[in-house]
This record gives C-alpha cells, structure tokens and sequence, in this order.
C-alpha cells in the first residue's frame, strides 16, 4: 500500500518504521521530527496524503489533529482512509469522522495501547472506531504495527475505549501504589504484599505486570529509577480526557476525576514530570495522613 505517515514522533517513527520494513511505501511528514530510515519526506500533510490509500496520524492531541486533518481530507483520494492513531477525546475523533465522511473518504480512529516498547516491536494494540469498510482496509496494516485491533464499533468508539481502559489503570496503579504506602507502614515486607495481592482478590495489572515497588515482581520502570515507561503527563492527558468525556456524557466518575486530580498535582507540583506514573509510590511514601 501508499501510506501517509503524519506526525513521526516517539510512537509513529517506530510505527512507520515497521511499515517501511513489511515492503509498504511510507511518504512522512513531520514539522520537527526527522524521517525514520526508508520513510520519503513529504514537505506538507497534503503532499503525505495526495497518492496515499491509507494516512496515519500519530499526534499529540486533537486540537493539532483538527488542523491537520482540515489540510489531509481535500488532498486524499476518493475511498481512502484516513486513520488517526493518536490518543484524542472522542468529540474530534467524530468531528474529523464527519467532515472526511463528507469528503468521500472513509475514516478511523484507533488509539493504541503498548507505549514506545509495543511500537518498535509491533506489538501495539489498536481500538478501532469507524466503518467496517474502513477497518477492512486499515487492519492488515494494524496486523504489522500490532499484535491486537478490536473493533469497537462506529467513529469515536476506540478512543472511548481507550479513555475507560486508561481510568481504570490510572486508579489503579494510584490504589496500587497508596496500599504499597500503607503496608510499608504497617510493617509489612513489599516482597510478601507482592506475594499475597498477585495471587488474591487484590491482583491487578499494576500489581501483577507492572509492580511499582522496586525488586518487587517482573521488571518494570520501578527498576529503572522510574524512567517512563508510560510517562506520568501521559497518564493525566488520558484521565483528563476520560473527565472531559464524562462531562460531556453526563456520567459519574468519582474515582477517575480523584486520579485526575492526584496526577495533576503530581505532575505540576510535585516533581512527576518526566517520570513513569508508577513514580506515584515514591509519592505516597513521602506522605502523611491530612
Ligand atoms: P511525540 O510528541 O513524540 O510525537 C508527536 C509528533 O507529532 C512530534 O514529532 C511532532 O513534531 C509531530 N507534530 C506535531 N504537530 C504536527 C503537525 N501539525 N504536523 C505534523 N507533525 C506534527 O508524541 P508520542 O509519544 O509519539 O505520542 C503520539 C500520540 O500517541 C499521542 O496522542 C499520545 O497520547 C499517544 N500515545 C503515546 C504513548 C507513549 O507511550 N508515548 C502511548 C500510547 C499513546
């Protein structure tokens, strides 16, 4: 296939990357980033998108999204798809759903999920919003970048499943963490907490995969001084959009607007910038009731 390849950064370089190396043609754009190898600069979106079958995006949010996809839509092809894979809220999913509707080109959002790790070793997994046209075409393409695609139903409906999934991990990893913080303080060995909650009704990701008490469980960013990994700001960007879905969708989401608030706080006064979100043990241990 002719891809597009829209925003080349630390996920769509090594996204890109692995398109180039399945013999698939990659013409790229970026406005800083530099081409992976085997990716022809394009020097705008449109000149990415005119030939394309099919255009990635991997952007930092959907404002820039919106932009972008106003110059990709009238330069694509009839019946090609314009494939956002960037983590947006849902109302510019189907804003940008609709306007290429419009245009004769079919579109879909499909977040991922697997970090920079999962990117360059095409292991990501993609939650796909759109058509079933659409994500006919785009899937043997997810099937090289991915190990996973769900289809999750009409446009908009992979980045809602991608917000519900990154509420669930941010409370998570903050319960995790704040039981860790309390069993310190009781006494309790972290490797025998470990123990007990991987195997009872306690058990989780977090805890399981992702154990935030240093040599404690498989490697994870706690044992790199917790350097990202799923970097903190990235963790409040995904609670504040699951906040901003919330509202517009009238639901009640206490836990999810507490997290949001802890990694705010964490992230803007508290030193977690540039750190992994799992970074919120250290947090906890430092820290006094009231
Ligand atoms: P990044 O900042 O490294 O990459 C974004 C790229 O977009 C940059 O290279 C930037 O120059 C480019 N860009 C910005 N505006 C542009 C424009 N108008 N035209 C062309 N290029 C433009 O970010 P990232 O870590 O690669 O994340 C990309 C998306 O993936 C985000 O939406 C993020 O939330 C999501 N995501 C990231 C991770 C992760 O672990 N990094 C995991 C899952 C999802």
């Amino acid at each position: 296939m002719k891809i597009g390849f829209i925003g080349l950064g630390n996920m769509g370089a090594p996204m890109a990357a692995n398109l180039v190396e399945a013999d698939h043609d990659v013409i790229g754009h970026d406005i800083h980033a530099a081409m992976p190898d085997g990716v022809v600069a394009a020097i705008s979106a449109a000149g990415a998108a005119k030939d394309a079958d099919v255009v990635i995006t991997m952007l930092p949010n959907g404002a820039i999204l919106r932009v972008v996809a106003d110059e990709l839509i009238p330069a694509m092809k009839q019946g090609a798809v314009l494939c956002d894979c960037s983590t947006v809220d849902v109302e510019s999913a189907r804003t940008v759903a609709d306007h290429a509707a419009k245009a004769g080109v079919l579109a879909i959002d499909a977040p991922v999920s697997g970090g920079i790790g999962g990117a360059a070793a095409g292991t990501l997994t993609f939650m796909a919003g759109g058509s079933d046209a659409a994500f006919a075409i785009v899937k043997p393409l997810f099937d090289i970048m991915g190990q996973k695609a769900v289809h999750c139903g009409p446009s908009g409906n992979g980045q809602a499943a991608k917000i519900c999934n990154n509420m669930i991990l941010g409370v998570t990893m903050i319960a995790t963490c704040e039981a860790f913080a309390l069993a310190d303080k009781l006494g309790l060995d972290r490797q025998k907490m470990f123990d007990v909650v991987s195997t009872s009704s306690g058990y989780s990701w977090t805890m399981n995969a992702y154990c935030p008490a240093p040599g404690v469980g498989p490697q994870s960013p706690a044992d790199n001084a917790y350097k990202p990994g799923f970097a903190a700001e990235l963790m409040l960007k995904d609670l504040r959009l699951s906040q901003q879905a919330a509202v517009a969708a009238d639901a009640d989401t206490p836990m999810g607007h507490l997290a949001a608030l802890l990694y705010e706080s964490f992230v803007e006064s508290e030193g977690g910038k540039g750190m992994d979100f799992s970074a919120m043990l250290p947090r906890f241990e430092k820290r006094h009731r009231g």
